[in-house]
């Protein structure tokens, strides 16, 4: 166990973090008590107080923030305030932006309609809800019994010829950044120092992005599956799956699939009885969404402050331990079996949230428009009309209504000015105030900044005032911020943190003071 790990064991066992269990575990482990108090204070879930009995976190973004969001954390604090045994805290993205509001009791996700009512009969405790399941049609089996099969028949590939496959079939990572994943896996084969690894990332945390939760509870031996095809093509043993704490429900699903792959010989020593060893293990993140991040994910996973590394070298070359790292979000190992089987990738996944009337995955073909989306969603939220959307999470511009059948694929989006980014699908019905949903997400990225470059700390939280004061000259300026951020920043998150309200400035009108 790593110190991150041990933290975590130490506050499941006391409910909090104690002085004398810190100076215990750096006896033990021969760590500067400074670096863990270090661990401490920067992991937002680890806690320093004995909790209340009944502890309430609210999300306080853009999705939920559409849905009356701020009205139900005003109920929910007022309640908490007036009892002793209750505490609140607003927090960042639950990733459960299809149950918006979206909270927590007790870490037991729920709306917070359900948490009002826990509220109000406090004796009974709050019970962890079944992880939600779905069907995907990128799930190429029709019994569970099958599972696997398509790692079967490629046991015998060479790995190349498995990249090879990928790359033509036109896979591409889904977590955002959309780089082909074929090549990856080559690049990273290509490396000569061992061992790898293979790190699955669970850590989906933007706001309006919740599409791999989805596939952990509903198709967690897909992404096994996806997992094993990539320790066969790069010639990796072990694989982790990085999965944020607030996915309790979706990580017991998938410990319990690798417990099943375990026993099935599936994962093991001997992969299907064949001379290859691959097993998995869970790394639960302690928060917060900078660790989504490639290189601060691997800081934590080396017990570290999850702050980002300078890149290059990137992690297929120097990754976790110094060594080759090959790294896919859930989505894209998922893909990989049925890229496999059938050359092409047909449909993905879309988290549509906001101004809908169902918020929830859908499954579609690349290229498939917004008003498509949202008709699947049951229609806008009270049979409102579109004002804008934003196309691919938090991190890419708003586009107006006059592009609701703009096809939501790589390239069409790029020349309309945004991005696919994570398929995050947030809808804005007419009548919203653009420019305080822009000054939601910047201050999302303010939130979240770790602190480590200046400009991304300091100039996140310039702009939310900026915003905030709605000042033509003010809001000007926020075009010089944004070229500081995008090239002094060490990672994207301040890089991107002011694309959404630049596309507000440049493609909607704004009421000034
Ligand atoms: Fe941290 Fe922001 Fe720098 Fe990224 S850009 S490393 S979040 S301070």
């Amino acid at each position: 166990m790593n110190l991150i790990e041990e933290l975590s064991a130490l506050q499941h066992r006391h409910g909090y973090l104690r002085d004398a269990d810190l100076h215990e575990l750096a006896a033990r482990t021969h760590a500067p008590l400074h670096a863990i108090q270090g661990l401490c204070t920067f992991y937002p879930h680890f806690r320093r107080q004995p909790p209340a009995r009944l502890e309430v976190r609210g999300c306080r973004d853009l999705a939920c923030h559409l849905r009356d969001g701020e009205q139900a954390l005003t109920e929910l604090r007022a309640r908490c305030d007036a009892d002793a045994a209750m505490h609140f805290e607003p927090v960042s993205c639950l990733g459960r932006c299809d149950a918006a509001p979206a909270c927590t009791v007790n870490d037991v996700p729920m709306t917070a309609q359900a948490a009002y009512a826990c509220l109000q009969t406090p004796d009974r405790v709050p019970s962890a809800p079944d992880a939600a399941r779905s069907s995907f049609a990128l799930d190429p089996y029709t019994t569970t019994e099958d599972h696997y099969g398509i790692l079967a028949e490629w046991l015998d590939a060479t790995p190349d010829a498995i990249a090879e496959r990928l790359e033509s079939a036109g896979l591409r990572g889904m977590g955002g950044a959309g780089f082909p994943t074929g090549r990856k896996w080559k690049l990273v084969a290509a490396e000569p120092a061992t061992p790898r690894y293979i790190i699955c990332n669970a850590d989906e945390s933007e706001p309006g992005t919740f599409k791999d939760r989805a596939l952990l509870a509903g198709a967690p031996h897909l992404i096994l599956e996806g997992m094993l095809l990539a320790g066969l093509a790069v010639g990796s043993h072990e694989g982790w799956v990085y999965i944020r704490h607030e996915y309790g429900p979706e990580r017991e699903v998938l410990e319990q699939a690798i417990a099943q792959a375990r026993t099935a010989g599936v994962l093991g020593d001997r992969v299907l009885g064949r001379d290859f060893a691959f097993d998995v293990r869970v790394f639960v993140s302690p928060g917060g969404y900078i660790l989504g991040e490639e290189t601060a994910l691997l800081e934590a996973l080396e017990g570290r402050r999850g702050e980002p590394r300078n890149k290059p070298p990137y992690p297929g070359v120097t990754g976790l331990h110094g060594k080759p790292t090959l790294i896919n979000n859930v989505e894209t190992f998922a893909q990989v079996p049925r890229a496999l089987l059938e050359g092409t990738v047909a449909t993905k996944l879309f988290s549509v949230s906001g101004d809908v009337e169902q918020p929830g995955v859908v499954e579609a073909p690349f290229g498939v428009p917004v008003n498509e989306l949202i008709e699947r969603c049951g229609g806008m939220k009270d049979g409102r009309k579109l004002l804008a959307f934003l196309p691919g999470g938090a991190s890419t511009g708003f586009l107006s209504a006059e592009h609701e059948q703009l096809p939501l694929d790589w390239e069409p989006l790029r020349k309309a000015g945004s991005a696919l980014g994570s398929a995050a699908v947030i809808v804005v019905g007419e009548g919203a105030d653009l420019l305080a949903l822009a000054g939601n997400l910047t201050a999302f990225f303010r939130n979240e900044s770790c602190g480590k470059c200046v400009p991304c700390r300091i100039g996140t939280e310039k702009a939310v005032q900026l915003i905030a004061a709605r000042e033509t000259q003010g809001l000007e300026r926020l075009r010089e911020l944004h070229e500081t951020l995008a090239s002094t920043s060490i990672c994207g998150l301040g890089q991107a943190a002011l694309i959404p309200v630049l596309s507000v400035l440049d493609h909607f009108e704004v009421q000034t003071s």
